[in-house]
């Protein structure tokens, strides 16, 4: 990989604002880029969105995530999600939970003497999210299946592709990327799409499709280039590049593949 594609990591990013998981995130262009949260396609400043209520809502559980009071952001996000019909809070709060199971999945600390007791509840609290996390996923495809009859957008197709990738449902994934190709021209989310489902089915060539992405697209791109490289057995690459983006980054789904790339090497070293 040429030394110009992982420098962007050294860049400042620009930040914007993400209307559906209420998340300040990353740019390395200044203009849009794609959530390092919720993986949404975002080209707004925070100026442009704060006096929406929604977002208003939302940009407090990220508060309370990003200062670990987990159990208020949780409580927060079931008082948001439970009743929605708002398609943007569907999609938020499936990212919101999917993420919260996946940081109390792996902080189970198994050098702690107590460790079964602890370790065992933290599993159940993480089932009972990863049920959360599922409920809003499948609520957010079947309400954004009816809207999409009436009137199809090509930025909630997307959106369905992403939560079809998450719930590793890989036939409907490869519908939406399908539907998103038809339309024509190529646009940063579809770009994105397209790098996520060669690199997630080992389909085509990821890296021609990583390369543009890690230059221009979202910081997003380097965690899925620690994935292709992982797959293909290059462990100690994929975890210095998934080091570097956590100096910069809190991004979920990098930090649980982070701690499995790390187990995975440590298990290989034994
Ligand atoms: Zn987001």
């Amino acid at each position: 990989m040429p030394r110009s594609e992982y420098s962007a990591l050294d860049r400042e990013f620009s930040e914007l604002a993400c209307g559906y998981c209420g998340s300040i995130t990353y740019a390395i262009s200044s203009k849009d880029t794609i959530c390092h949260f919720c993986e949404a396609y975002v080209n707004t400043a925070e100026e442009a969105i704060k006096a929406d209520e929604t977002y208003a809502k939302l940009s407090v559980i990220q508060k309370l995530i990003s200062s670990s009071s987990f159990e208020d952001a949780l409580k927060a996000t079931d008082a948001l999600s439970s009743k929605a019909t708002d398609l943007r809070v569907l999609f938020g709060s499936f990212a919101i939970y999917a993420a919260a199971s996946d940081a109390r999945y792996y902080d189970r600390d198994y050098n702690r003497s107590g460790f079964m007791e602890e370790n065992s509840s933290n599993v159940y609290a993480s089932l009972d999210l990863v049920s959360k996390e599922k409920e809003s996923a499948f609520k957010f495809l079947r309400l954004s299946a009816e809207k999409q009859k009436s009137s199809p957008y090509r930025s909630v197709e997307y959106l369905r592709f992403i939560t079809n990738v998450r719930l590793k449902r890989r036939l409907y994934a490869k519908r939406s990327l399908d539907l998103l190709e038809s339309s024509g021209t190529v646009i940063l989310s579809l770009q994105y799409a397209r790098m996520v489902y060669a690199v997630e089915y080992s389909s085509g060539n990821p890296e021609s499709l990583l390369s543009p992405m890690l230059i221009r697209g979202s910081p997003n791109s380097y965690y899925y280039l620690s994935r292709s490289l992982f797959r293909r057995g290059k462990y100690a690459e994929a975890r210095m590049i998934l080091q570097k983006l956590s100096e910069k980054i809190r991004m979920p789904m990098a930090a649980s593949f982070s701690v499995r790339v790390d187990d995975f090497i440590k298990k290989t070293e034994m």
